[in-house]
């Protein structure tokens, strides 16, 4: 019998169309270990409600648009496997038990979680919702097994808060869940925004999208901040906090003439105009295959549409295989147990 392959769990918010950042940090890893690891992708349309309580619409859009993009930049359907976060209901319970595994101080001292309510404004009154989907993102990581999560860096403590989690269950009911582990990419692992704010984030304005336009791509580019000490082409220019110069770096084939590209720039040789004439034609090059074949896959809404009804419900038999383990590690019977499927059904 062929040992067992290690398991990813990955996922995104269906809160709009994916962008390099999210490419950079998470789709990348995806794609280049699709073929060495069992890969579930969660659409985690419940934790983007955390977001969008006011616009529940707009999550039930960006589903499709999460999936497409995620197809499109060469996620194989028959390898992964596509899951909607709200057709698992297991997952729910799952993230109940664990609730009492965790303090509110916990949650609120969570470095994601702070710098996420600050940039929302929530201060005092943050939604019991947003506040634990750490909790729930525990959840989808036990309930599929996952040995590893490929994510962006500003999501490594939320699987830290997982291991805490998991820590403490096995602990305290015997060793029941699957340890998981975090990886980011060398490169690109917290993408700045165009605005050359820290991140690049759907909701603050400052995205490139997979899916956008030639034209529009040229125009975010050509608006995009640089070096704000630098008022003349001949000034010496700083490529450090630069986006520009990040972006050349996660996107450039041609790594060598970036490096001269950087030192032209240090030395006051170059403009800017003409460094973003280099990132808009790099970025239209690595954008051309994806936008093609996002245009291809749309024509196919059946086919997408049971890409993601299979693999929810192939899904939801992993699922509810780990909440029958856990329940039965604390004690509890279980209402899902009685219709589990049995290993053999599964697999
Ligand atoms: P947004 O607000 O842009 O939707 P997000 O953080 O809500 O961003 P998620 O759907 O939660 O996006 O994230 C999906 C994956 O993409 C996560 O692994 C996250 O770390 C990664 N990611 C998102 N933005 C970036 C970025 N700017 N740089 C690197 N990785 C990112
Ligand atoms: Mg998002």
């Amino acid at each position: 019998m062929e040992p067992k392959r290690k398991v990813i769990l990955t996922g995104d918010r269906p809160t709009g169309p994916l962008h390099l950042g999210h490419y950079t940090g998470a789709l990348a890893s995806r794609v280049r270990l699709q073929s060495q690891y069992r890969t579930y992708i969660l659409i985690a349309d419940l934790q983007a409600l955390t977001d969008n309580t006011e616009h529940p619409e707009v999550v039930a859009r960006a589903v499709w648009d999460v999936l497409l993009d995620n197809l499109a930049v060469g996620l194989d359907p028959e390898q992964v496997t596509f899951v909607l976060q709200s057709s698992v209901p297991e997952l729910a319970e799952l993230a109940q038990l664990y609730l009492n595994l965790v303090t509110l101080a916990r949650l609120k001292r969570n470095p994601t979680v702070k710098a996420e309510m600050r940039q929302k404004g929530y201060l005092a009154n943050v939604p019991a919702g947003f506040l634990c989907y750490p909790v729930s993102q525990a959840a989808d990581i036990t309930g599929f097994g996952a040995d590893l999560v490929p994510v962006g860096e500003d999501q490594l403590p939320v699987v830290e808060q997982t291991r805490e989690i998991v820590r403490r269950f096995n602990a305290l009911y015997g060793e029941t869940l699957v340890m998981p582990e975090a990886i980011t990419p060398a490169t690109g692992a917290r993408l700045p925004g165009t605005d050359g704010s820290s991140k690049m984030g759907a909701s603050l304005g400052n995205a490139i999208n997979l899916s956008d336009r030639p034209e529009v791509v040229r125009e975010k580019v050509m608006k995009m901040y640089t070096d704000p000490t630098r008022k003349r082409a001949t000034d010496p220019g700083h490529v450090e906090g630069n986006p520009v110069f990040d972006y050349l770096d996660a996107f450039d084939p041609d790594q060598d003439g970036v490096a001269d590209l950087k030192a032209a720039y240090r030395a006051g040789r170059i403009g800017d105009v003409s460094v973003k004439e280099r990132l808009t034609d790099t970025l239209l090059k690595f954008l051309e295959p994806i936008r093609e074949r996002r245009i291809r896959l749309e024509q196919g809404r059946r086919e997408l549409r049971e890409i993601l009804l299979s693999g929810t419900a192939e899904g939801r038999q992993v699922v509810t295989r780990t909440l029958c383990k856990a329940l039965a590690a604390v004690g509890l019977p279980s209402a899902a147990g009685a219709q589990a499927p049995s290993l053999a059904e599964v697999l």
